[in-house]
Parts: structure tokens; C-alpha cells; sequence
């Protein structure tokens, strides 16, 4: 017997089937003589429906009410997923943020948890009734739903194993795991049996959109063990106990597991950043920080960055990346700041994407940056800007090369499963 989180996403619950879909597989899973949380998204599409709203009620929207707006979703599905578990002859019931509660500070919107009362909780779930938990939501110190920011979910279904010490958290959603790559791109990515937390942390951060990144990170520091896997299977598929999905593992873990070992990983795209280019900028110390302080001040995440070396009459150029949605708000801060900051023109371009290869095999094998630049250079593809971490290279190129870049690169790391055409 173990104690297990389940957390299905949007897609796994949208409508009546769906949820029916996922009451058997928790079903299979309790009686299986699991003791058994769920954690629920709203129905797919249903939390921008209710951003819509509003926008449209407000668009200067009070962000305590916005919350008490969007926290609905989450509130409709486990109480249909109850209703559902009860119409299968299984003793369920619901608990919201507010009732457990999990209790939340800092801003509503984007509020994170600090603690979650799982007494009761334990209590029921041990009396063998499974309990349905809205993911997404919580309490304020003075007594509000929250929300956890969009994608929060997962990190809810992650604190509450962390909470009640679950043995497993598997996460549903509707691929069957984390693929070396978007499989929609390279038909023969792989999916991987095992990946550690900071190389789910890298590629979650850079685009593999399979887990919000929060969750991985609170994973990582509360060691849960977390699955990835696909709430659209057949009855008769293995059990989330064969673990058929994705596990995130420590790199103890991983090096216990003796898999041969990789260069790379995983291999993400990112098409959501843009590119701002300062010509002309002064060469001279303070320079930089002038740029990027009030970019920091205004919570603007800006990612890689080129500096030239000075050329003529003490001038360079400085190249950076902020995500596209602040490019706006980027620009207008640098604008006000021309005669501080002393740049000639200000270029943008949010025709660019972000590759990244990660992996934590970069920790012992030598050359594989220039594995990347010179594969990409065999095919044409010029790098604009390039970051690393210590498990991470990335490179921003032209959007329109995207794909080829990633086939290009899964390939030459061999990451190609065998037996598939390439495309
Ligand atoms: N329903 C929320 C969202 O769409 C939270 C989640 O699904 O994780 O962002
Ligand atoms: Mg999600």
C-alpha cells in the first residue's frame, strides 16, 4: 500500500466522458489499496474563459476578485469528479483551498503556499474515501481565495504530497511523458523512462510545456517523486505502479539507475522571447547596469546577454532577450532612460526562438556546445545570441529555422529512436 497524489490536467478533465475516464483510473488505483488524493485543473480552456470574463467585467480588475472569478474552475471539476467516483460506488468527497485550507501569502494572482492543514485530510483519505482537491487554490492570511498563477495546478498537487509524505505524485496529463523533444516536430523523439529535477527544471524553463516549472522546483527542494504521464490510456494499459510514465529523479537516484550515459537529455524550443538590440551604447563601467536595473525593478526577466567589445569612440552594441509579453514595457523604460543610458536606437525582434539542449551528462562530457554550433552552422542557421548553466546551452536563432534546428540537433546528439522515418 501507498500513499499517491494524482493530478489531472484541462485536457483529462474537459466534460462528463473525460471525467468519467479519470474516476477509473483513480478507482483502479485505490482499489489497488492506495490511499488516494486528487488534484484537478479546471476544464480545458475554462480558467482563460473566466480571465475573459473578467477583463471584460473590469479591465482594471481587482485581482482578490479576479481570484474568486478564476478559482471557479477548479471548484466545478472535483466536485463533478466526486459526483462521478460516488456514481462508480466509491466513497469520495471534495475539499477546496479554503477548507483544508492551503493556506497562501504574498499577492492574489500569483500567491504561494506556505502551509497546508492535511489532518482531516489524512484522516478521511485513510478512512478509505478518496479526496478531490481544486488544484490552483488557496486561502489568504486574511481569509480570501488566491490563486497560485497560471499552470498552479501542479504545484498544488506537489506541496499536497509533499504535505502528507505521498510515496508517488503522478501527474496526468495527455502525452505519455517528457520526450527528448516535441514529438510533434521530430517523429522519432523518445520518450525518457527517468529525467533528474534540474533537467526538468532546464526544460521546463525553456519551453517543454509538460509541467509548470514552480512544481518542479518545489519537487526538487521537498524531494517528491513525480510521474509524468497519460490519462488517455486503455483499461487494460499498465498500472501508474509499473511507472509506464516519465519519472523525476535526483541524480542520486539517476546514478544508482546505470543508464548508459547521455551528452544531452532533452532538447526544448522557446518562440515567446524577443530581442532587443542598443546600438551605440557607451563603454564604460556602469553601463550595463543601467540597462538592466530598471529592467530588473520592473520584474522584467531578461535571459541572454551579448555585450560587444567597444569598438571605435568607446561605443558597443549590447543584445538581449526579454519575453515577448514585456517587450512593450521593456522598450518604453529604455526609451525614458535614452539620455541616462546613452544609446543610439533601439532594434527589436520577436521573430526569434530560443533552442536549448540540457542535459546532465554536460557535467562530464566535453564538446557538446560545439556539437550545436556546428551542426547548426552545417545547415545555415546563425546564432544571434547564445546562454549556458551548468547542465544548459542555448542559442537564439531566426524563428523560421526552428524546427530544422531541432531536428538537426536531436540528431546529432542521437537522440533518434530507431525504426521511425525521419521526416
Ligand atoms: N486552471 C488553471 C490554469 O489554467 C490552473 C491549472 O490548470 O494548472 O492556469
Ligand atoms: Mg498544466
Amino acid at each position: 500500500m501507498a500513499r499517491i497524489v494524482m493530478k489531472f490536467g484541462g485536457t483529462s478533465m474537459a466534460g462528463t466522458e473525460r471525467i468519467r475516464r479519470v474516476a477509473n483510473i483513480v478507482r483502479r488505483q485505490q482499489a489497488a489499496g492506495h490511499e488516494v488524493a486528487v488534484v484537478v485543473s479546471a476544464m480545458a480552456g475554462e480558467t482563460d474563459r473566466l480571465v475573459g470574463f473578467c477583463r471584460e467585467a473590469n479591465p482594471l480588475y481587482d485581482p482578490a476578485e479576479y481570484d474568486v472569478v478564476v478559482a471557479s474552475g477548479e471548484q466545478v471539476t472535483s466536485g463533478l469528479l466526486a459526483l462521478t467516483l460516488q456514481a462508480m460506488g466509491c466513497k469520495a468527497r471534495s475539499w477546496l483551498g479554503w477548507q483544508l485550507p492551503v493556506h497562501t501569502k504574498e499577492a492574489h494572482a500569483k500567491a504561494r503556499i506556505t502551509s497546508i492543514e492535511v489532518e482531516a485530510l489524512l484522516a478521511s483519505m485513510q478512512s478509505g474515501e478518496v479526496a478531490v482537491i481544486p488544484g490552483f487554490q488557496g486561502l489568504s492570511a486574511d481569509g480570501r481565495v488566491t490563486t497560485l498563477g497560471r499552470g498552479g495546478s501542479d504545484t498544488s498537487a506537489v506541496a499536497i504530497a509533499a504535505a502528507i509524505g505521498a510515496d508517488r505524485c503522478d501527474i496526468y496529463t495527455d502525452v505519455d511523458g517528457v520526450y527528448t523533444t516535441d514529438p510533434r516536430i521530430v517523429a522519432r523523439a523518445r520518450k525518457l523512462e527517468y529525467v533528474t529535477y534540474e533537467e526538468m527544471l532546464e526544460l521546463a524553463s525553456v519551453g517543454a510545456k509538460v509541467l509548470q516549472t514552480r512544481s518542479v522546483g518545489l519537487a526538487m527542494k521537498e524531494g517528491v517523486r513525480v510521474q509524468v504521464l497519460s490519462s488517455f490510456v486503455d483499461d487494460d494499459a499498465p498500472s501508474a505502479d509499473e511507472l509506464p510514465g516519465t519519472m523525476i529523479v535526483s541524480d542520486v537516484e539517476m546514478e544508482g539507475l546505470k543508464m548508459e550515459s547521455q551528452q544531452v537529455t532533452g532538447i526544448a524550443h522557446d518562440k515567446n522571447d524577443a530581442r532587443i538590440v542598443l546600438t551605440r551604447v557607451p563603454d564604460r563601467p556602469g553601463a550595463v547596469s543601467g540597462i538592466f536595473s530598471p529592467l530588473a525593478e520592473a520584474a522584467i526577466n531578461v535571459d541572454m546577454i551579448i555585450q560587444n567589445v567597444g569598438r571605435d569612440k568607446g561605443e558597443t552594441d549590447v543584445t538581449f532577450t526579454v519575453p515577448q509579453a514585456d517587450l512593450a514595457r521593456a522598450q518604453a523604460l529604455l526609451e525614458d532612460r535614452r539620455g541616462e543610458i546613452g544609446f543610439n536606437r533601439i532594434i527589436t525582434d520577436t521573430k526569434v526562438a530560443k533552442i536549448s539542449v540540457v542535459g546532465v551528462g554536460m557535467r562530464s562530457h566535453a564538446g557538446i556546445a560545439a556539437t550545436m554550433f556546428r551542426s547548426l552552422a552545417e545547415r545555415g542557421i546563425n546564432v544571434q545570441a547564445i546562454s549556458t548553466s551548468e547542465i544548459k546551452i542555448s542559442v537564439l536563432i531566426d524563428e523560421d529555422e526552428t524546427e530544422l534546428a531541432v531536428r538537426v540537433l536531436h540528431t546529432a546528439y542521437g537522440l533518434d529512436v530507431e525504426g521511425v522515418a525521419a521526416e
